[in-house]
């Protein structure tokens, strides 16, 4: 058996050192370096971030591919991915818990418009009514976050915007019972949450069917005024109609993530609108120390035959 670590992040060399380090007795080779006079019938299994182009189907033993990253896109988007393997996200306590926090930070920010006093203080502007006339401003209480996925990313936000006391709905393919939080689905309930939702948090997986669902039908059901968080992917969002429906003051902000393409480019006009808040794919990291856990313990559950945590359905896609 030998596990090869197929990534192209910068993280690469910080992941072999830890795997090596926490799992001394794990025959691990790391691509590129040790690819010459590897076997490639000796693979086994394969763990991959942003694996290059039909690198996966050279090796062809492998039983699984473990993702370091939630979404599985940056593997399944190789023409040459082997179909028939199984793909085993990335669950692990860091990830999902970094995810909390930088959602909650910004459901925050939106609340209390820090984005539009930063603006402010730009212009050495001293205008405190912006939450509305002194003396009236909402509490958490009074502003309803719509959670698109209800995951488990989706599900560690709602919980913890709950607790916070924000009323929160949430949408996904099947039912939840999250204390706390509303659970939706089906374009009923996506047309309900919309309605409700004066801060809407994107966290789907990327796939044939959500891709372009953060589009201007859906920026008109929301509240006017709404504010948009997007931590799922760059494809969710169609460009052109988040600026048309910040122009018109259909939506008040957006704090956005993840992008089509990435790094964002230098001329974008996000870079510089006023109502945007770009972070460079930040809202949450795979960490290091807990992931290999993770990694370890999946492979351990495939060698038993059995299925870890978070096996993607390739029918669903994700
Ligand atoms: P999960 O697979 O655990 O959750 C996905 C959720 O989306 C599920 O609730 C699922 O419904 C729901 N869903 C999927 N398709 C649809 C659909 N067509 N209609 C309605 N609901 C749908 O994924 P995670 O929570 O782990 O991660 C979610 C995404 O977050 C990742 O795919 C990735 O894109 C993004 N992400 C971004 C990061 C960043 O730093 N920006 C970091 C980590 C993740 P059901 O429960 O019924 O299956």
């Amino acid at each position: 058996m030998t596990v090869l670590l197929i990534s192209r992040s910068d993280s690469a060399a910080t992941w072999a050192a830890e795997l090596r380090r926490q799992a001394p007795d794990m025959p691990l080779k790391v691509w590129p370096d040790d690819i010459d006079g590897l076997d490639p019938a000796s693979v086994t299994y394969v763990i991959a971030a942003k694996p290059p182009p039909g690198e996966i189907a050279r090796y062809p033993n492998v039983k699984a591919v473990l993702s370091l990253w939630a979404g599985v896109d940056h593997i399944t988007a190789d023409p040459d991915f082997p179909a028939h393997l199984p793909i085993a996200r990335m669950v692990e306590s860091g990830l999902t818990n970094g995810m909390r926090e930088f959602v909650m930070a910004q459901a925050l920010a939106a609340h209390l418009k820090l984005p539009d006093y930063l603006n402010q203080q730009r212009q050495q502007l001293w205008r405190p009514e912006i939450r509305g006339p002194h003396g009236t401003e909402p509490l958490v209480e009074e502003v309803t976050v719509g959670i698109l996925g209800l995951g488990v990313m989706g599900e560690a936000c709602a919980r913890a915007l709950a607790d916070f006391g924000f009323p929160v709905v949430g949408w996904a393919r099947s039912p939840k019972d999250i204390p706390g939080v509303e659970s939706l689905c089906g374009d009923d309930g996506l047309e309900t949450l919309l309605s409700r939702s004066r801060i809407l948090v994107n966290l789907l997986p990327r796939t044939d069917a959500t891709e372009d669902i953060l589009n201007a039908d859906l920026f008109a059901k929301l509240p006017e005024g709404a504010y948009l968080i997007n931590v799922g992917r760059g494809e969710h969002l169609v460009e052109a109609d988040l600026l048309q429906a910040l122009d018109s003051g259909q939506l008040a902000g957006a704090t956005l993530d993840v992008f089509r393409e990435e790094p964002l480019p230098g001329k974008h006009p996000f870079w510089t609108h006023p109502a945007i808040t770009v972070t460079p794919h930040i809202a949450s990291i795979t960490r290091v120390r807990t992931g290999v856990g993770r990694l370890r313990a999946a492979i351990e559950s495939f060698e038993r035959g059995e299925t870890p945590e978070g096996v993607v359905d390739p029918k669903a896609g994700y």
